[in-house]
């Protein structure tokens, strides 16, 4: 998701006419890969190279273009790292002190929080690790447990004392530095930088620490300079890897690195998940700023949510998690998957959800059934008719251009994709919400055309500035909007009955020319999410590679067109079958990256959240629960839905929440009459979901066991629509 997101994002910059090096790097260091390729009876080097082995197939497979992908186990971050390094040494911002610590005298290793085990110092539960008890919550150091014992080997740990190397980043001249640094208007996303700020404005035992940056032999890393058998943390030379990747590429380009860097117009963007916001805002920039030249501070922190499938984490173990390779390999096309993320993601940092039902509405609905759609409807009869030319010119051109400057203030020029759309600051308000609705009733009037055409050619200030600031779900909604537009209007011209009478010809050569042309621009739109399918577009439009400032262009002029081929195949449910079966299967190979130890691992990050007492599998938290809004509804209108054998179409009152169509499966109890003006319980933030008959913007509870019938929720007498149910 974190590629295809940045994938997006350098596609649409570069349709901007903007140069972007996009660049990433396996994390290679820390103690967990050393201690597994151990097991395995192989090098760190090996074990990283053949889990980077697989993922040029889901890199290639998804479309995902980066110009680089490299590994924090090389030459250049060695160099990097020990340079940023000096620097802070140099700049006064590092000490040591001596760390007691447990340590395995078996496996002559200090041993990391999650390698120690023994029993809860406050419920003598046992098998609790090093930092925070399962069982009942508590909160403590290694040293506090009882009976503590290695998990490497077994063996008794015992305290000894170590020289650690630190990063001063509570120090004044950091803090200060990092508080400007976050508050920086349009640096981060609203809730990172207040997250950032609550660490380092932290007060008592939440005080910002300084970071412990050392590790010592064995480990899998980098070692410290001038200081035999330390090594740096695997966080320090984690985010390094970003510029070690991109300083081998520019070698391999002859770009000069540092030069680059030191460039003003230079732009240092990164895209990352919220569960490492902590290194990337607070470490990263205090150690890229204080290094001083030639590096330079991020200019921005994209971060996203995580990705739940049916609602549910994904996780390998119980089978609920998706991996991309077997997406490619039971044949299912990658850009449906872009799309169907693109549709979801925005500049939030809130997981997404991937819903198999929902996920085959959207591509076959929205994707094909809208977009691909149109250039179905209109290509044949310009192919067969009109021996593949569009007409001379467009009509209503006058009338579209007198439209075109009533639309001034929203319409598009090259000037203003060059200078406007440039480093994802939000916009103060949303000044392009208006775009996402609908529209207008096509009535056989002259002004339909240039209504359809500047429309589409307007929506492109909108749509670029949303991609810019990562807000695709309302960029997507605009195109699916315009998309809903054209094939209205084909529904209301009626090609087929124009193709039937020679006299009627010339409007059918326009109603298709203007059809193609909509289908261009939305192609275009599309582009930055959809690569493959705009480049079989171009194709079948016969015109060269769209960039952005093309959406000032329309195909005219008897421009020829190539004969059509379908452009896109639907979702078959067989496959998505194919996807979560697989998936259930044990024992699948891991593929998943080598990652630096998790944040709530490491030295001076908060406590980790302790899991709820009793929890386990299916067992949920009354915050979890809280999430889902129950309202009490009052049935409106009740009604048959034509060609549905098991739903009826519910129209609800819900209070101050205004009223929701919902379709309801329980037909085979309820005759329609009885329901109106009954009062049940709706699930009101259930995401709104397009059906075959329309859309469902909720759902009715129901009771039903193994014996036939269906029982409709209702509350007690006296409960008033919009009521919350808890
Ligand atoms: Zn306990």
């Amino acid at each position: 998701m974190e590629y295809i997101q940045a994938d997006i994002w350098v596609r649409f910059q570069r349709m901007q006419g903007h140069e972007v090096h996009f660049v990433c790097a396996d994390d290679a260091h820390g103690a967990p890969i050393m201690l597994k390729a151990e097991a395995e009876g192989v090098t760190p080097q090996e074990l990283v190279a053949r889990i980077a082995a697989e993922r040029p197939r889901y890199l290639q497979g998804f479309h995902i273009g980066f110009d680089n992908w490299h590994s924090t186990d090389s030459p250049e971050n060695v160099e990097l790292s020990q340079d940023i390094y000096r620097k802070l040494k140099a700049a006064g911002l590092t000490y040591t002190k001596p760390i007691e610590q447990f340590y395995d005298p078996v496996k002559n290793m200090f041993l990391a929080d999650r390698y120690i085990k023994g029993e809860c110092p406050k419920c003598n539960a046992k098998d609790q690790y090093g930092d925070a008890c399962e069982v009942c919550g508590s909160v403590y150091a290694p040293t506090d447990l009882k009976n503590p014992y290695s998990t490497l080997s077994g063996a008794v740990p015992v305290l000894k004392t170590s020289e650690h190397y630190f990063f001063r980043l509570s120090d004044k001249k950091c803090v200060d530095f990092l508080k400007m640094w976050i508050e920086e208007p349009g640096r981060l996303q609203s809730q990172v930088a207040n997250k950032a700020k609550e660490w380092l404005e932290g007060k008592g035992d939440k005080a910002l620490g300084d970071w412990d940056i050392s590790r010592d032999a064995p480990y899998f890393g980098i070692p410290i300079p001038d200081a035999p058998g330390k090594y740096f943390y695997v966080w320090l030379d984690a985010p390094v890897g970003y510029l070690a990747s991109f300083k081998n590429y520019c070698a391999r380009k002859g770009i000069d690195f540092e030069q680059f860097l030191a460039d003003k117009t230079t732009e240092q963007v990164h895209f990352i998940g919220k569960d490492i916001i902590y290194f990337h805002t607070l470490f990263w920039p205090a150690m890229l700023h204080f290094a001083g030249k030639p590096y330079k501070v991020p200019d921005n922190i994209c971060v996203h949510g995580f990705i739940t499938v049916s609602g549910e984490k994904m996780s390998k173990s119980r089978g609920t998690g998706i991996s991309p390779l077997r997406y490619l390999e039971v044949g299912m096309n990658p850009e449906w998957l872009r799309y169907y993320l693109a549709g979801k993601l925005n500049a939030s940092v809130e997981d997404l959800d991937f819903n198999p039902d929902d996920f085959m509405a959207r591509v076959n609905s929205d994707l094909i059934g809208k977009y691909v759609n149109i250039a179905s409807r209109a290509a044949g009869f310009i192919e067969k008719q009109f021996a593949g030319k569009l007409c001379q010119s467009l009509p209503e051109w006058e009338e579209f251009e007198r439209l075109q400057e009533s639309l001034a203030a929203a319409s598009l020029t090259a000037k203003d994709v060059n200078e406007d759309f440039i480093g994802g600051i939000p916009a103060p308000k949303d000044e392009f919400a208006d775009l996402e609705k609908p529209s207008r009733n096509f009535s056989a009037n002259k002004g339909d055309i240039a209504w359809l055409l500047s429309g589409a050619q307007s929506a492109a200030k909108g749509i670029a500035h949303y991609y810019d600031n990562r807000e695709y779900a309302k960029a997507l909604r605009i195109i699916s909007r315009i998309a809903d537009d054209v094939n209205q209007y084909i529904d209301h011209v009626k090609p087929w009955e124009l193709a039937k009478t020679r006299n009627e010809h010339t409007q059918l050569h326009e109603v298709c020319t203007v059809s193609l042309n909509v289908f261009r621009l939305l192609t275009l739109y599309l582009k930055p999410v959809l690569p493959d399918l705009a480049k079989r577009a171009e194709e079948f439009l016969n015109i060269p590679p769209l960039q952005w400032t093309d959406v000032a262009i329309f195909l005219q002029s008897n421009h020829t067109i190539k004969p059509y081929t379908h452009l896109m195949a639907r979702v078959d449910a067989k496959q998505l079958d194919a996807l979560f079966d697989i998936e259930k299967e044990p024992a699948k190979v891991a593929t998943s990256t080598p990652h630096p130890a998790s944040p709530s691992k490491a030295g001076v990050t908060p406590p980790p959240q302790p899991s709820p007492a009793g929890a386990g599998e299916g067992v949920i938290s009354i915050d979890d629960f809280a999430k889902i809004d129950l309202r009490v509804a009052k049935i409106t209108i009740a009604e048959h839905v034509e060609g549905a054998d098991r739903l009826l179409k519910l129209t609800l009152d819900v209070g101050g929440l205004g009223t929701r169509q919902v379709f309801a499966g329980i037909k085979s109890a309820y005759d329609p009459a009885t329901l109106v003006g009954k009062l049940t319980v709706v699930v009101a933030n259930l995401a709104p979901r397009k059906m075959k008959f329309g859309m469902s913007e909720g759902m009715v509870l129901a009771a039903s066991g193994d014996a036939p019938g269906i029982y409709l929720l209702s509350p007690d007498s006296g409960a008033q629509p919009g009521m919350k149910v808890k």
